[in-house]
């Protein structure tokens, strides 16, 4: 037999079982959007959050989705070895209650081609309609999911990403300037002064 055809029927085989995993992950996807009895829109946000990453939000005609990733890194200096935890929070209908502080920051939203100055609160308290948490555990290899009573308290990058969010769901973006706009300044070195 040609040791090239044996090849492909290698790749293959590894092809399809990589497909059969997929789908498999597809249809526990579909039996947990049944299970929690939420539209399967809503729950888009959610699952990009979760298998791209970042922060996303939704609107339709019946709900607002937002969801918001948290990532928290567990190391232990001594063994120094650890692993990083990543939740991820969806939103159906989220309100902010409250909004404390400004940091001024730059942004790069998926929209737009440039990252611009925003300000966004330090700590927000928001509440919803519901809120599912998913935790990813690169260890265990598991994404455990369950209902959590609101209001939340989200600090620093969580807190930026849902007034980002909460802005794309209420259709009022803020406008700032560019980093194109920002000045390089090069401070006198040794290096510089040698030449
Ligand atoms: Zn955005």
């Amino acid at each position: 037999m040609d040791p090239n055809i044996l090849n492909h029927q290698k790749e293959y085989k590894l092809e399809y079982k990589k497909l059969l995993k997929q789908l498999s992950f597809g249809i526990q996807e579909k039996k947990l959007i049944e299970n929690l009895e939420i539209p399967e829109d809503a729950f888009l946000p959610f699952l990009f959050s979760i298998k791209f990453g970042g922060d996303w939000s939704l609107k339709t005609d019946s709900v607002n989705a937002m969801a918001i990733k948290e990532k928290i890194t567990r190391y232990n200096a001594d063994k120094m070895e650890g692993y990083t935890l990543e939740k991820v929070f969806l939103f159906l209908n989220p309100r902010i209650l409250k909004e404390t502080g400004r940091v001024r920051r730059l942004e790069k939203c998926g929209n737009k081609k440039d990252r611009e100055i925003v300000e966004r609160p330090f700590r927000v308290k928001v509440d919803a309609e519901r809120i599912i948490n998913a935790v990813l555990d690169p260890f265990t290899m598991k994404i455990t999911i369950k209902d959590m009573q609101g209001p939340l308290i989200f600090e620093g990058s969580s807190a930026y990403g849902i007034s980002h969010e909460m802005e794309h769901l209420s259709g009022s973006e803020s406008k700032g300037k560019f980093l194109w706009e920002f000045k390089y300044i090069l401070k006198d070195t040794e290096i510089n002064k040698q030449k």
